[in-house]
This record gives structure tokens, sequence and C-alpha cells, in this order.
């Protein structure tokens, strides 16, 4: 690993204070479960590593009537184990306890779960330059790329966007408060606008600028039912291979409102906006929640390696929206 300067500020305008204007001199140290492995695959070389663990107010859930609030430095497992955010999301709890194991999940934090890097195994890979490293192409386009994306069109990095609380929160129609240097007040991004899809080495897999920090995550409570539904390759410390996150209301058993949001099949959260249309004003039955996952898949172009995806969707959307309007989970029979 690369020597480095290690700060500890106690606010959050202190710490953006210590962050650069450009990519990759400074980096902020959360949980560090991913963070300290770039550092130590030379992916990361910062010269400054800004920790935030002696921020007070920076962790903790806070749940007033109509708002909840999460701090950025909420570990994953307090997400998970919280009796009454599990009761209003479950979508969110599920997620967060899927993640890693009980080290990641204790030590891994909300902001760093949404900031990750990508886990393309080139990016990776400290011998291999890639375009996110200043290279002149993606490895993954006509490589070894089984995990990358499905929804390929226009890009020209085929990641997938690594976050599991990601699809959950943009369902939910989260929104981050995110500080920087300029502002004496946090600005607001509503998190289906917080991805992005990088495609060179200035780019991160966010459109936060290099100074700036995500302080909270705001959740409205407006009870909507939700779920997410992972399909992994193994039931312990890995990626999904495609993940569903919904949430809707529920009329009877007639569904509005209907937000379908995808995870690991494109570098950023796919917002499956013709899913949503197949629910909306339909009742939630085997078949529609069927039609739904078909609809999701459409427009997809797979690489030579990950057709097989386009089925997981389909399933994984049909199981997020049966489990969210309460039917019977048959396949756990
Ligand atoms: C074996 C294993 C399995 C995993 N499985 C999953 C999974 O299934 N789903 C999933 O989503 N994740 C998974 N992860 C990833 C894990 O969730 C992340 O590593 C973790 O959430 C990162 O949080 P952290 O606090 O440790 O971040 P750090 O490593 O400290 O930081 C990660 C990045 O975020 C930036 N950052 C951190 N906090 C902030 C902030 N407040 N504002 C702006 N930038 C910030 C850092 O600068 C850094 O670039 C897995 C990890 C491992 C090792």
């Amino acid at each position: 690993m690369k020597n480095f300067t290690y700060y500890r500020p106690k606010t959050s305008e202190e710490a953006v204070g210590l962050l650069d204007s450009k990519w990759g001199t400074a980096e902020l140290l959360a949980g560090g479960t991913d963070l300290l492995d770039l550092q130590k695959e030379y992916v990361a070389q910062p010269d400054k590593v800004v920790g935030l663990g002696g921020i007070a107010n920076l962790a903790g859930i806070k749940i007033e009537n109509k708002d909840v609030s999460i701090g950025a430095m909420t570990k994953l497992a307090d997400i998970a184990e919280h009796a009454e955010l599990r009761k209003l999301f479950p979508a969110l709890a599920t997620a967060a306890g899927d993640i890693g194991g009980p080290q990641i999940r204790n030590m891994g934090t909300l902001g760093g779960n949404l900031c990750q890097r990508n886990r393309c195994w080139y990016f990776r890979d400290e011998h291999v330059h890639c375009l996110l490293k200043g290279g002149e192409k993606c490895f993954a386009l006509d490589g070894e790329n089984r995990y990358h994306a499905v929804f390929t069109q226009g890009h020209k990095c085929v990641i997938v966007n690594p976050s599991t609380l990601a699809p959950v929160l943009i369902a939910l129609k989260a929104e981050a408060a995110v500080l920087g240097p300029k502002a004496n007040k946090p600005r607001t991004v509503s998190l289906d606008k917080f991805f992005h899809a990088p495609s060179s080495a200035v780019e991160r897999e966010h459109v936060l600028a290099a100074n700036e920090i995500v302080e909270k995550v705001g959740i409205p409570n407006v009870g909507l039912k939700n779920a997410s539904y992972e399909v992994r390759h193994k039931q312990s410390y890995d990626w999904p291979l495609v993940q569903a996150a919904v949430a809707f209301k529920l009329d009877g058993s007639k569904a509005s409102d209907v937000r379908i949001v995808l995870g690991h099949v494109s570098p950023t959260p796919q917002i499956a906006q013709a899913a949503a249309r197949a629910l909306e004003g339909k009742e939630v039955t085997e078949q529609t929640a069927a039609a739904a996952g078909k609809a999701a898949a459409e427009g997809a172009k797979p690489l030579a390696q990950n057709g097989y995806k386009l089925k997981l969707i389909e399933v994984a959307v049909k199981r997020a929206i049966l489990t969210a309007a309460g039917h019977k989970k048959y396949w756990e029979a």
C-alpha cells in the first residue's frame, strides 16, 4: 500500500475542507471495507485519507412521523437489525442483512455502500489499464463478462453498480443530503439521480464531486409496500447476480404508484419503467407480477456470457412484487 497521511476531522465541514477538488489524491474512509482493499490492490493510491469516524452526528437512525433519516456512518448491521425500520422498510432491512457477512455489516456503512467502487475484475486488477483507470478500452466488453451489465446500450464501460441498498432506496424515493465546500448547508440529491455510469478515470459511479460527502439519507414514510429480492450464486459472501427492489401503494389488492428498480444489471441501478407500467392499477396476482417481470427484462442487450441474467430479472421482479404484497412465498416452501 502506498503511504498516506491520515486525518480524523471532528465535523463534516472540516472533512470537506481536507478533500481535494479532483479525484484520486484524497479519499474518505468510512468502514474501510472497500477503500482499504482498493489501496492494498494499488487501485486507489491517495496521499490523504480522511476518516469520518470522529464525526459524531453522522451515525444514527431517526424516525419521526413521515420522515426517516439514516446517517451516512450508520453501520449496515444497525440498518438490518433496527426493528422499527424493518417494519416500515422490509426491503431495506433485507438488503442490508444480505450484504457480505457479519464482519462486513459491522464495519460497512450506508455512505460507503452507496459510494463503493464497482467489482469488475478488470478494474480491480492493478495490472489492467481499463477505461476507469485512464486506459483506452473496456476489457469486459469482449472478455470475461458473466457478471457484467445486460443493459449495455450507450455504455463504454459495462460494470454493474455494486450497491444493493441503492435500488431499494431509489424505489422508496429516498434523497441524500450532500455537503460540499461552497454551500454552508447540504444540497439534496434524489437517489434516482445519485448514480452515474463512469467511462473514465475522472468519474465515479456517483455524481458527487471529489470534495463532497454524503451526510445522511432521508426516506419518506408514506406507507408504500416494499420488498427486495436477490438472486445469488451462493448464499454467502458475494454480490447478487440480479436484484429487484419494488415499492407501491396497495389499495385492497390493487397496486399504484409502482416503482421497480433492478440492481446488478447495468452501470447504474436500472429503473424499470415498463415493468412499473405493467403493474400500475392492476391487482397483484402471480400473473400480473410475472408480466411485470417479463417487461423488466425487455430492452436488455446482454453480452456474450450473461444472457442468463434475463430470466433472473423476470423471477426476481415477480418474487419481489409478490413478497411486497404479502403473498405466500411458494418458492420457500
Ligand atoms: C465479501 C464482501 C461481500 C459484499 N457483498 C455486498 C453485497 O452483497 N451488496 C453490497 O451492496 N455490498 C456488498 N459488499 C460491499 C460492502 O457493502 C461495502 O464494502 C461497504 O458497504 C462499504 O462501506 P464502508 O463504510 O466500509 O466504505 P469504505 O470502504 O470506507 O468507503 C467506500 C467508498 O465510499 C466512499 N465514502 C464512504 N463514506 C462516504 C460518505 N459519507 N460520503 C462520500 N463518500 C463516502 C469512500 O471514499 C470510498 O471511496 C461486500 C463486501 C465484501 C468485502
